[in-house]
């Protein structure tokens, strides 16, 4: 059990309006949790404080050498006042093996779901309740040795910070147009491709510009050796439908495992779908388009749950799914993990924990 204290803020900021569109990762609440590492002391000093900018060594190794992580959870407020979070301790426990692969000291679970428990507590009033808002929750942790030198820091700063978000899509479930990536390439087996680090999004930027540019919303990678097999989207990984069977890739090492990802394979194999963990080519892809079997695409993540894929362009081609529309498993996925995160639906899994 940590021993968190707490700081209140004395200039509470006004609450956003109901009609606020809260566009993603914009505002921040009042108050965030701060916990320092120092070798030979470990994790010390656990404390909310009000939400302000924090001071830093220009030298400060996570400025040169990228060695930090990140995580992200949402809290739901349910329609008899309850807030729920989704799967907390799967997010500890990606964190530590996050840790453990960029040398960065672990932190035990408990700690972790306690500290997201009482900073989300203290602001809880920012908890949007419209249909499709929530809390995203931005734990994350930093290197802060004041030295050039490359190896692990010997300091660190473990921060948790919160942002009242609107849906993903403001009109609800919205198909996304792809770009299958087959220039650059995000991560390589062995690399940190499964590591929630931010190494792996500036490699991503100048795929994600060059998309923009043409028209789409994401990018595609393919996996970095063969350069045909599907690995993940932006943010997000991604499942295909192809002849009634589900298939999602499998995680090799440079896929980061969704919390997303592992509920949906579990509610899909409950509704008795075929769902299918393996390698897929962009080519085996391309075949079902043309055959007519490619029946839906969606991605998946904590920021939009399930994202339906409208359209796939690789090269010249450009396939169209489900006419650019929502397929059924897609829509009833969201109805149902949306419906599970929010209380509406018996949670079977014991998948919320109640704040
Ligand atoms: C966070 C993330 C995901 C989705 O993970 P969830 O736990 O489902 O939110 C997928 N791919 C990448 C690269 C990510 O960083």
């Amino acid at each position: 059990m940590l021993d968190i204290k707490v700081e209140m803020t004395k200039t509470p900021k006004e609450l956003p309006s109901a009609d606020n569109p809260l566009k993603f990762g914009t505002i921040f609440t009042d108050h965030m949790f701060i916990m320092n590492y120092e070798e030979g002391k470990g994790w010390i000093n656990p404390r909310v404080v009000p939400y302000q900018p924090i001071s830093l060594e220009p030298s400060a190794m996570v400025f040169h050498y990228g060695q930090e992580m990140f995580e992200g959870l949402k809290a739901y407020k349910t329609e008899d006042g309850r807030t729920l979070l989704f799967r907390p301790n799967k997010n500890a426990e990606r964190t530590n093996r996050t840790n453990r692969r960029i040398c960065i000291p672990e932190i035990p679970i408990e700690d972790f779901v306690q500290a997201v428990k009482t900073v989300v507590k203290i602001d809880e009033a920012w908890i949007p309740t419209k249909p499709g808002t929530s809390l995203y929750i931005r734990p994350f942790i930093i290197a802060t040795d004041p030295f050039l030198g490359v190896r692990p820091s010997h300091s660190y700063m473990f921060m948790i910070i919160l942002s009242p978000v609107g849906p993903y899509y403001p009109e609800g479930l919205n198909p996304v147009k792809i770009w299958i990536e087959d220039e650059y390439v995000r991560a390589v087996k062995g690399g940190i491709g499964e590591a929630k680090t931010g190494g792996n999004y500036v490699a991503s930027l100048r795929s994600q510009v060059k998309a923009h540019d043409e028209g789409y919303s994401q990018v595609m990678w393919l996996d970095g050796v063969d350069r045909k097999y599907i690995e993940e989207v932006g943010a997000m990984n991604i499942f295909f439908k192809i002849n009634g069977t589900l298939i999602t890739p499998l995680l090799t090492g440079s896929i980061l495992p969704g919390v997303t990802r592992d509920s949906v394979i579990q509610v899909c194999k409950e509704w008795g779908l075929a769902v299918e963990e393996r390698r897929i080519s962009i080519d085996e892809i391309y075949e079902a388009y043309q055959n007519g079997t490619l029946e839906e695409v969606f991605g998946t993540g904590t920021a939009a749950v399930i994202s339906p894929v409208g359209g796939l362009r690789w090269g010249d081609q450009i396939m169209q799914v489900q006419d650019g529309g929502i397929g059924p498993v897609s829509q009833k996925l969201y109805d149902t993990l949306t419906g599970i995160q929010l209380g509406r639906i018996e949670d079977t899994h014991n998948w919320t924990v109640e704040v």
